[in-house]
């Protein structure tokens, strides 16, 4: 059995005790939200932190919210909440489609989506969601607060650009008219990480061309969304071609390596398909969101 190197916990009680404990102990802290990638790395001794800072009765994190442009997501919301959640469920089908295939019932009743983000981890699949939803992440630390975009929050694998006496507090989604947007992964067993991972979201003008698009990668070494893929679909009527198209440049953009889970073609290949499914899913969706509107007009 791996146990972790000692450390001392608090319980923080506002968001701003939060902060101010961060503050306090400096590089040494760190937030535990539902702990499910924490705690495995401190068990594995590659986090040590000296403080834990339980963030679990910040329940003012925990929120779905939806307003007229946007749905405003707290950063202790977890999976199963998400999964849940109507209102998610017919703004964002893409969430859904993840959080489907995210782990297991037990850490999908504990794990978070703000932890989940903060973790950064390259096979995380809620970063691609976010990232073709253009999401931004609400961050708030003693001198206030900051909007950033996905590109601007992630840095990197396993790396974020919340400063050490910073929170996640908040995730927002822009809601577009005639939108749509699915998510496809491909997993050795059920509720294991990605082998790849594919998501895509698609606005469609009244004419039914792309407005616009966002096409992301998991688990082959891209960082946001794939802007040379996305190019071949706007101000296009969407059609299996373009698909196809927009499949094969995303699979040459990907930078998978060969690991366990499989060699670099077979990881390719599954970028090239996965895309045009999750495309093909999303433009459905989008379609019928249209019509939905049309009948409602
Ligand atoms: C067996 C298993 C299978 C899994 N499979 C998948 C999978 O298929 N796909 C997938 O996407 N994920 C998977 N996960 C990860 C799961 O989604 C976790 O819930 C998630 O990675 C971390 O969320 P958490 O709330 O548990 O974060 P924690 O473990 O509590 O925290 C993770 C990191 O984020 C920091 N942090 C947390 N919240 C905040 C905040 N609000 N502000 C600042 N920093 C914060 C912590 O300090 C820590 O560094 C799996 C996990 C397990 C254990």
């Amino acid at each position: 059995m791996q146990i972790p190197a000692q450390f001392d916990y608090v319980r923080a009680s506002t968001i701003d005790n939060a902060i101010a404990l961060l503050d306090k102990h400096g590089e040494e802290a760190r937030v535990v939200a539902g702990g499910h990638s924490l705690l495995p790395m401190m068990k594995l001794r590659l986090a040590r932190p000296e403080w834990l800072i339980d963030i679990n009765d910040l329940f003012e994190l925990d929120f779905i919210l939806p307003e007229a442009t946007r749905l405003r997501v707290g950063a202790m919301t977890r999976h199963s909440a998400l999964l849940g959640s109507a209102d998610v469920a017919r703004l964002f089908p893409i969430v859904i489609d993840a959080e489907r295939v995210i782990a297991d019932p037990i850490v999908r009743n504990r794990g978070t989506i703000g932890g989940s983000l903060c973790q950064a981890d390259p096979a995380e699949d809620l970063a691609t969601v976010c990232d073709v939803l253009r999401a931004e992440a609400i961050v708030r630390g003693p001198g206030g607060g900051r909007i950033l975009s996905m590109d601007e929050f992630h840095k990197g694998p396993y790396e974020t650009s919340l400063a050490h006496n910073e929170l996640l507090v908040e995730i927002r989604f822009p809601v577009r008219p005639r939108s749509g947007s699915a998510y496809e992964k491909v997993e050795r067993r059920v509720g294991d990480w990605a082998v790849v991972a594919a998501g895509a979201a698609v606005s469609l003008a009244e004419d039914g061309t792309v407005d616009d698009v966002a096409i992301g990668l998991t688990a082959v070494g891209l960082d946001g969304t794939i802007d040379e893929a996305e190019t071949v679909l706007r101000g296009q009527q969407p059609t299996e071609e373009l698909f196809e198209e927009a499949g094969r440049l995303a699979a040459m953009a990907s930078l998978p390596v060969a690991d366990q889970r499989g060699p670099v073609d077979y990881k390719r290949h599954l970028a090239d398909e996965l895309t045009r499914r999750v495309l093909r899913r999303a433009c459905e969706r989008a379609l019928a969101a249209q019509s939905t509107t049309t009948q409602e007009g």
